[in-house]
């Protein structure tokens, strides 16, 4: 099976209306490189079931669509209301208890214990995905906090609460999100999705756990927090890749930011050649129609633009009606505009203090030659993937062929921005390894007689070391 070919991955929430393994499968052939458990719905059993499909598919077809279990994390809600709904009056006061009850006009159960002690008079409490909005007058720093109903309207039961002027101290990993994790470690997931991140140290301490269970799963470090945004620089720096999770970041922030936010975030992420994914809403009308907003279309486009490593679906393609429509509209989108205006390779500033200094420049020398050799293909083997990620990140016009014996580390690189993965595990001297590869993608028709290649190693090719070869080849 040969899948739509695009620079720029997307990322597919798998739901109800996408578990069939028909419909994953024409998802995957129109565009999904990576696909998304969320952990905020469904149980391990059903989860379960769509990681056997996503590995039967990939076994199958020989490809490598990687995973992304996406961790709850500290997310606080309502508890349930009575008759399934209340009304919220403005100018009204409600308490908010931590004593499980069904709530009514006059009170409401919150699932974080800690909160009357942490919240502090005048500070905000959105409801709903910011739709309704309480102030706090009061708290007896035990067990109930008393609000003045700012916006009010109907509150229906389990609804997300978000706290953006709170210092909230639930860490950042719930018992839920533990088994969770382990859940998804022992079915090698390649990448962990972790909510609510606050500093680098959240990130370092889910980084313990993973390496403690002895498996490689990488993490994404969810920005959706303002705290996450004031220590962006250590959250790059500790984690593996970031998501733009634009839901949440949008209604813990002035909504207005979010576009400036997520251009520095991509910029931020790509010096730091760290996978950067934009999330939420970005075709959201597709959910119940079969062709999108004219604004949504410039949302997606915008963020291939701005130089994301991938664009996510959410609730188009969990619970939409439209699935298969709807990835094939994003990579239409995608190829479109990587045809005719995206800004291929802008060279990167080289940090000498780095340890890694002498592989990066010869990864960014790499990319130079192949721009200047108008080549059509960097073709590189690795076995860390620290190449794929470097040379991704330089986002060069030539697609970027990464040759591994890490099967595993295949499917953790679906996610990366012009990367195409393939199996390889007989490296025994640099020329014939050369030749090798060369050999395959000309036989798989991806590079043709009289192109010029670019091909960078690791010499001698058999201890495995950081990449220091570069050579260019014209195939014959
Ligand atoms: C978001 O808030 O944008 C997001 C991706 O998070 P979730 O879908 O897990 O709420």
């Amino acid at each position: 099976m040969r899948q739509v070919h695009k620079r720029t991955k997307i990322v597919a929430t798998l739901g109800p209306a996408s578990a069939s393994k028909e419909t994953l499968l024409s998802m995957i052939k129109v565009g999904v490189n990576v696909c998304r458990l969320n952990f905020s719905h469904g149980s391990q059993a059903d989860h379960q079931k769509v990681i056997d499909t996503i590995r039967d598919i990939n076994q199958k077809y020989k490809i490598h669509v990687g995973i992304l279990a996406d961790l709850q994390g500290p997310k606080i809600r309502i508890g349930m209301v009575k008759d399934g709904g209340i009304q919220l009056i403005n100018g009204n006061q409600i308490d908010i208890t931590t004593n499980e009850m069904i709530g009514d006009e006059q009170q409401i159960y919150i699932t974080y214990s800690n909160f009357p002690k942490d919240v502090r008079a005048g500070e905000i409490i959105l409801l709903d995905d910011g739709k309704l909005q309480l102030r706090v007058l009061d708290t007896n720093n035990k067990d109930k906090v008393t609000c003045e109903v700012v916006h009010g309207g109907i509150l229906t039961s389990r609804k997300g609460v978000n706290l953006p002027n709170t210092k909230i101290s639930i860490p950042s990993l719930t018992e839920e999100d533990l088994s969770n994790l382990e859940f998804a470690l022992a079915n090698d997931v390649e990448w962990i999705g972790l909510s609510f991140v606050r500093t680098g140290e959240d990130i370092i301490d889910l980084k313990r756990i993973i390496n403690r269970s002895g498996k490689m799963a990488r993490v994404i470090a969810k920005i959706e927090k303002p705290e996450a945004v004031d220590n962006i620089d250590e959250i790059i720096r500790a984690t593996d890749g970031v998501m733009v999770a634009r839901g949440d970041l949008g209604v813990e922030m002035p909504m207005e930011q979010v576009p400036v936010l997520q251009k520095m975030i991509v910029r931020k992420c790509r010096e730091a050649s760290k996978p950067v994914v934009i999330a939420t809403q970005m075709l959201e009308s597709m959910i119940t129609t079969p062709r999108p907003t004219r604004a949504e279309v410039n949302d997606v486009a915008n963020s291939v633009l701005d130089g994301a490593d991938a664009v996510m679906l959410s609730g188009e393609t969990s619970v939409g009606e439209f699935p298969v429509i709807v990835v094939d509209t994003m990579s239409k989108i995608i190829r479109n505009i990587e045809e005719t205006a995206y800004p291929y390779y802008t060279p990167k500033k080289l940090d000498v203090n780095s340890a890694t200094y002498m592989a990066d420049a010869v990864c960014g020398s790499a990319v130079y030659l192949s721009e200047k050799t108008n080549a059509c293909g960097i073709i590189s083997m690795t076995s860390s993937g620290y190449t794929a990620f470097e040379i991704s990140s330089h986002r060069p016009k030539a697609t970027t062929y990464i040759f591994t014996n890490n099967k595993n580390l295949l499917n953790t690189l679906s996610l990366l921005w012009g990367v195409r993965g393939f199996y390889y595990d007989k490296q025994e001297s640099t020329d014939r390894t050369i030749s090798d590869v060369n050999r395959i993608l000309k036989e798989e028709k991806m590079i043709m007689p009289g192109d010029a290649v670019i091909n960078t190693a690791a010499m001698p090719i058999e201890k495995r070391g950081k990449t220091n070869m570069i050579r260019v080849t014209v195939v014959d």
